[in-house]
């Protein structure tokens, strides 16, 4: 094809830290005004169990940012070598007690609970204080387009394709990857907006060029810089939820050339973080998310949603 070489600025980035600052601070009054009228602050248990180093990042992350908002947290940590049926207790005690509003179990548990650990843990809590909305009942609502207590980081996609003025009915969103944490309820969120939805994983056929005809195109699923410009309908936005640690100096040197910060930081911290997006991508996108600092810190502003959410009492969505 011949025709003038198509020139194009920078993707717009999408500060998802800035949205989720901006989420918290609207939260605060209204954490305020339930404190006031119930004489508490809406409560969230967090259940650690073992000793897995991300899941602690992640968890004092999760307490930190509820402390600020008002709420008050709670962490049960547990040691790995806790049995399924303790944690399940524990889980029960928390569904009965009336100074509990959310509760969520961090994942991956302990090997040594079995495979099944986790979906019989979840399935164990009770729906209305599923602040992750990983319970069927609520998988079942939103499923149906009655949405109640849902996912935290498809929701966090949600508010910022929202709140940065992105159109959603009509478009294509393709969403690479299925897993129930992301993929499905991301896929399900953008139904639910009018949004014509292809939802790809592993076995999907001509990924480039299925992902390549998205106007919203999300990566879910785990592979540093998997999706290449070739993947990217120029213009198109780009969520990246992707989360992956480099962790040679050689891999940031590919990912994002000598002369990048990123090679600093490396030198500085041993590690640097990358999404599933290629950085080359900012060429050819419209709109893009970074990592970190993109989808990363919605996710734990809409777990504080979901648990004043959980504490009112509020279901399905309005
Ligand atoms: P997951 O459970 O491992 O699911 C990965 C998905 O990607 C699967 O559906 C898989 O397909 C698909 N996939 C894997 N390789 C593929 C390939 N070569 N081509 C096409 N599809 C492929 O992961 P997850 O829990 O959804 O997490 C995905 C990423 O998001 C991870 O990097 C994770 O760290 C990150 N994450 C970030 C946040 C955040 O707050 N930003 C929250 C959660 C997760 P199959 O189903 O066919 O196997």
């Amino acid at each position: 094809m011949t025709g003038p070489p198509f020139f194009h600025m920078p993707a717009r980035r999408l500060d998802g830290a800035r949205v989720a600052a901006a989420i918290r601070a609207e939260l605060m009054p209204m954490v305020a005004a339930f404190q006031a009228r119930r004489g508490r602050a809406p409560a969230l248990d967090i259940v650690l169990a073992g000793d897995d180093t991300a899941s602690q990042v992640y968890v004092r992350n999760k307490e930190r940012a509820g402390s600020e908002t008002g709420l008050t947290v709670t962490v049960h940590r547990l040691p790995a070598d806790t049995s399924r049926d303790d944690l399940l207790r524990l889980i029960e005690r928390l569904n009965g007690s009336p100074d509990c509003d959310g509760i969520l179990v961090q994942s991956p548990l302990p090997a040594a609970m079995g495979k099944a650990a986790a979906q019989v843990v979840f399935d164990a809590i009770d729906p209305r204080k599923d602040v992750d909305g990983f319970h069927p009942h609520n998988v079942g609502l939103l499923a149906q387009g009655r949405p109640a207590l849902t996912p935290c980081t498809p929701s966090g996609v949600m508010e910022l394709l929202d709140r940065e003025g992105l159109a959603i009915a009509g478009r294509h969103a393709v969403v690479i990857g299925r897993s129930e944490i992301v993929g499905r309820p991301m896929a399900a969120l953008l139904l639910q907006r009018d949004a014509t939805v292809t939802i790809c994983h592993s076995k999907t056929q001509h990924l480039a060029r299925m992902a390549a005809t998205a106007d919203i195109l999300v990566a879910a699923i785990g592979r540093p810089g998997f999706v290449t410009p070739e993947f990217v309908k120029p213009g198109a936005t780009v969520v990246d939820v992707g989360i992956n640690r480099l962790d040679t100096r050689d891999a940031v040197i590919s990912f994002f050339g000598a002369d990048s910060p990123r090679v600093a930081e490396f030198d500085r911290k041993g590690s640097t973080l990358i999404g599933d997006v290629h950085p080359g991508v900012e060429t050819v996108a419209g709109a893009l998310t970074p990592v970190p600092g993109g989808v990363g810190p919605l996710t734990i502003a809409m777990l504080l949603k979901n648990t004043l959410r959980a504490a009112e009492g509020l279901t399905p969505h309005s």
